[in-house]
């Protein structure tokens, strides 16, 4: 067993009264009446579509006094009623979160974990908390190696629904950590909307009922999942109403006792029973390997706050996450590599060229360099540096694409002009699921979060912990466990798997330009440089750089392409050497933009998975 060497120590506050955190805060970050108006109340609702639902989608919303954005309505709504009650964008946000860890639960939720980016207004600086899956101090490296046969288990159904894929959750300590350090509401006020939404049900929509079918088989194989997701043995019909009273009371007990008592006490051991030994059903052919946390492993979770990582790009600042998260560094040499070239006066072919090429240059060093920080020595200020990606733009051919995969550049060989060495190119086995869920959300006083959560696949391991209301991740299933002994991201007890979420906030002379995140697995991290592509460097409109058709290059033979990519820009890109592949879509990303005199852009989907939820709090100023 190793330990991680990293650290890290803070005091759990113990009432977190929003007045008196007011007092603390000032009135730069403060809520201003402390709570909510009343948050359990239905009529709260307003303006709210069929039965008091709020059920209506806004891609795109302009005005001021702050912004929420996420895939979902009725999470948005939670969060801009915070903001309205005078709550900062700290505490919207987790209450815009517990709200998804309702409406989106196979996407998003205290099971789970996710990284959590914030622009604190006040001191003009960027933090991250990192709150990633945790593996357990106990797990071998060869964990995923059935003892029985010796032979590596299956990604499908051996790993995915499974006990041993199940990392120990960050997402409450992410809500607590983040409350306490920077918001005005306790957790237990930031509960309480998502709460009622638990306890009163939502509308279930098409894609609720979709993913649900979806995963059928393995929901079918757990009898706490089965009674939860599949009531009368079938997926919710879509404009039922559904319910979770066991999450509402999950939901309190966080709020009466604490996070404490997730990470302790009769939560946390059920936890680990479930971990231990799912809860499977008689009828399920499913093997379901067990898993190896314990109690140990929940008592000791941290989540992390950190540096994020900083990359200069056109004189704006990037700001992303930074280790165990891939995503900071690859988005950042991403636009690194794009800014050695004049992007903005090219046609759009050759644009597009140049964006997939850099984007498969960065995915090579992602592959060879990174994994969790605290065991491995990430090389980042190199991978950030303008003279590496010199040295990696020297190797981008104008006119031809690149054979695929390329490979990654020796970081103690290079001198930014094409004199340094390389290994051999290789693609990394992706198994990255494409579920998750992203929010964005500013306040009056100019605080951003950009805030990224999964539990992995959409509907996480299938396992629901007994009368819990929620599902467990199978976050471990992203390490590189495939890729040999000595991958930066090969399986370690107590070690955080590798993750593509990349929650970025781009500044411009200090002051926020752009906050915006997606899921998508490793999609993530080029549907995130592919947006800011759009916007700085092809001056779209940020509706519009949401809007068009998108493709990932993720140093792969064949690249992704959204079918209408593919349609207008594939035989084109082909003439280059390009290959694609058609995927129904990439990514559900929410960004806002500000702009001059306070004025915010808040944009969500306007139909990738079924479309989001872009309010402000003002339309007028
Ligand atoms: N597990 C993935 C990651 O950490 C996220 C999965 C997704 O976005 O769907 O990067």
């Amino acid at each position: 067993m190793r330990l991680p060497s990293r650290s890290h120590t803070r005091t759990r506050r113990a009432v977190a009264l929003a007045a008196a955190a007011t007092l603390v805060t000032g009135g730069a970050t403060g809520a201003t009446n402390g709570a909510f108006a009343d948050p359990d109340d239905r009529a709260g609702r307003d303006r709210a579509g069929q039965d008091g639902f709020y059920t209506k989608k806004t891609p795109t919303s302009r005005g001021y006094g702050g912004a929420v954005t996420s895939v979902d309505p009725e999470a948005s709504r939670v969060g801009v009623r915070v903001l309205r009650n005078g709550g900062n964008a700290v505490d919207a946000a987790v209450a815009t979160a517990a709200a998804l860890g309702v409406t989106e639960p196979y996407s998003a939720g205290v099971g789970g974990g996710g990284y959590f980016v914030y622009y604190d207004a006040r001191s003009g600086k960027v933090r991250t908390i990192d709150g990633r899956e945790t593996a357990p101090f106990e797990m071998p490296a060869d964990a995923f190696v059935n003892e029985r046969t010796d032979e590596p288990y299956r990604f499908f159904p051996e790993l995915v629904t499974s006990g041993v894929s199940v990392g120990v959750p960050g997402t409450p300590d992410t809500w607590d950590v983040a409350l306490d350090r920077w918001g005005t509401l306790s957790l237990g006020q930031a509960l309480r909307p998502a709460t009622a939404i638990a306890r009163d049900g939502f509308l279930v929509d098409k894609t609720f009922r979709d993913q649900t079918r979806d995963n059928k088989e393995r929901f079918d194989a757990f009898t706490s999942t089965r009674r939860l997701f599949l009531p009368g043995g079938h997926a919710p019909r879509v404009g039922s109403v559904f319910r979770n009273p066991d999450l509402a009371r999950t939901y309190r007990l966080l709020a009466d006792e604490g996070v404490q008592a997730f990470y302790r006490g009769p939560l946390a051991r059920q936890i680990v029973r479930t971990v231990q030994d799912p809860p499977k059903t008689r009828s399920t052919d499913l093997p379901v390997p067990p898993g190896f946390m314990e109690i140990g492993d929940l008592k000791q979770y941290d989540a992390l706050t950190q540096p994020p990582t900083r990359s200069d790009f056109r004189g704006y600042d990037v700001y992303g996450m930074a280790p165990s998260s891939s995503g900071g560094s690859t988005v950042g040499e991403t636009l690194n590599i794009l800014e050695r070239f004049d992007i903005a006066d090219m046609r759009r072919i050759p644009a597009l060229h140049h964006y997939l090429e850099a984007s498969a240059f960065a995915f090579a060093d992602r592959g060879r360099y990174l994994g969790d920080e605290a065991f491995v020595d990430v090389p980042l200020a190199d991978l950030l540096s303008d003279r590496f990606a010199r040295e990696r733009a020297c190797r981008l051919d104008p006119d031809t694409a690149t054979k695929k995969p390329v490979p990654a550049q020796d970081v103690d060989d290079y001198d930014g002009r094409c004199g340094g060495g390389s290994d051999s190119g290789r693609s990394e086995r992706d198994t990255e699921g494409v579920s998750t869920t992203n929010l964005t959300v500013s306040d009056r006083w100019g605080n951003v979060v950009e805030y990224t959560l999964t539990i992995e696949q959409t509907g996480g391991s299938g396992i629901v912990v007994p009368e819990r209301g929620f599902l467990l991740n199978n976050e471990l299933t992203d390490f590189s466990y495939t890729e040999g002994p000595n991958h930066p991201n090969q399986i370690d007890g107590g070690k955080r798997p590798r993750s593509s979420m990349s929650p970025t906030i781009v500044l411009r002379d200090g002051k926020p330009f752009l906050a915006l995140g997606t899921p998508g697995g490793s999609t993530i991290i080029t549907t995130v440089s592919q947006l800011i592509f759009n916007r700085v460097d092809r001056g779209m409109s940020l509706p519009r750089a949401m809007r068009v058709p998108r493709a990932s290059q993720g140093n792969t033979t064949a690249a992704y392409g959204e079918p209408a990519f593919i349609e207008r820009f594939g035989a084109a890109l082909e003439d280059y050497g390009h290959e694609f592949a058609a995927i129904e879509e990439l990514g559900a990303a929410t960004a806002i933009e500000f702009r001059r005199g306070g004025k915010l852009v808040a944009v969500s989907e306007p139909t990738r998975r079924g479309g989001g939820s872009a309010l402000v709090v003002r339309e007028q100023r």
